[in-house]
């Protein structure tokens, strides 16, 4: 089996990863964008331009995929697979539906080919700094396997499960945060209408049981300032991985009232032209009547 490294799919989180891969692994790296500019910029680090999935796949024993989300996967992979050699792996680091994971793991299977969906959490500096959270839904031997190499990407790597593993609990954790930014942004809304200061107010909760990685992070840096950037972790994904989680919810019979409510107000920040701002800008429609 080759041991050139592939990697297709260079925005906002797949360039870094890309980068710490070819500077970690000490394996030669072929990567592929629609976009050439992430590839000239990793070019200075090693990275070789390919000029197609295909031919990717051609070169590589293992291949990384760092796509939008479960439509690009879905497409890249009806491209790779059929050019990948037996032996194979696919390593998928987007955020795509739990049935789309356990497809494309069924597929490579019988191809021969083994299968990873390792999604990731935390920001674009995580994935600089190479300190990503990452959730593996794979066999265990496969996880072993691409081990090292999920290393040179993230410091925390979670082995969840078997395939759509590590989708699911991706996607449960984007739920979770999503409603509790809705929480904080409620509570934003109510103090300042009621004139009393929100930086206090936000003190107090962090000392009280309302306390969470999300009011110190989500609340404190993006909520109380307004500070809403694009090339953040936008709304438009949000509202892909919510509804996404409640795709996965509907297929288990179950209806979320929680992550419903977050997805309207999501659908409504959105409407209101944030698509592109951090998802916490959703702050800017809470409490609408
Ligand atoms: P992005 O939109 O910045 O990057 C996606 C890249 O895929 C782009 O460079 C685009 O040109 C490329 N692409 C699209 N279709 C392609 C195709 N058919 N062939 C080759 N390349 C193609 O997205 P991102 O922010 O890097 O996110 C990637 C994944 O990681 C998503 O699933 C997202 O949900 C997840 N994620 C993002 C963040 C974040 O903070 N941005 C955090 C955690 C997880």
């Amino acid at each position: 089996m080759s041991d050139t490294l592939g990697f297709v799919g260079l925005g906002v989180m797949g360039e870094p990863m890309c980068r710490n891969l070819a500077a970690k692994s000490g394996a030669p790296v072929v990567a592929f964008d629609v976009n050439p500019a992430p590839l000239e910029r990793l070019a200075a680090g090693g990275v070789r331009a390919a000029q197609s999935p295909q031919a990717v796949a051609g070169e590589a024993g293992v291949v990384f995929l760092s796509l939008p989300g479960g439509t690009e996967v879905a497409a890249v992979c009806g491209a790779l697979l059929p050019a990948l050699a037996p032996g194979a792996c696919v390593v998928d680091l987007s955020t795509v539906p739990v049935a789309l994971a356990r497809d494309l793991a069924a597929a490579c299977a019988a191809r021969g080919i083994e299968f990873a969906d390792a999604p990731v959490a935390r920001t674009r500096e995580a994935a600089a700094k190479g300190t990503l959270s990452i959730m593996v839904g794979a066999p265990a031997a496969t996880f072993d396997r691409i081990r090292p190499l999920l290393a040179c990407m993230g410091s925390d790597l979670t082995h969840c499960g078997g395939p759509g593993a590590g989708q699911l609990a991706k996607l449960l954790n984007n739920m979770v945060l999503a409603q509790n930014v809705v929480a904080l942004a409620e509570a934003l809304a109510v103090a300042k209408a009621a004139g009393v200061d929100p930086a206090t107010v936000f003190d107090a909760l962090a000392q009280g049981s309302a306390d969470s990685f999300a009011l110190r992070n989500h609340g404190m840096k993006a909520l109380l300032p307004g500070a809403f950037p694009e090339r953040a972790f936008s709304t438009e994904y949000m509202l892909k991985d919510v509804g996404y989680a409640l795709e996965l919810a509907a297929e288990c019979g179950l209806a979320l009232s929680g992550a419903e409510n977050a997805r309207a107000l999501l659908e409504a920040s959105l409407a209101a032209g944030f698509g592109a701002e951090y998802f916490p800008a959703l702050a800017k429609v809470v409490g609408r009547r």
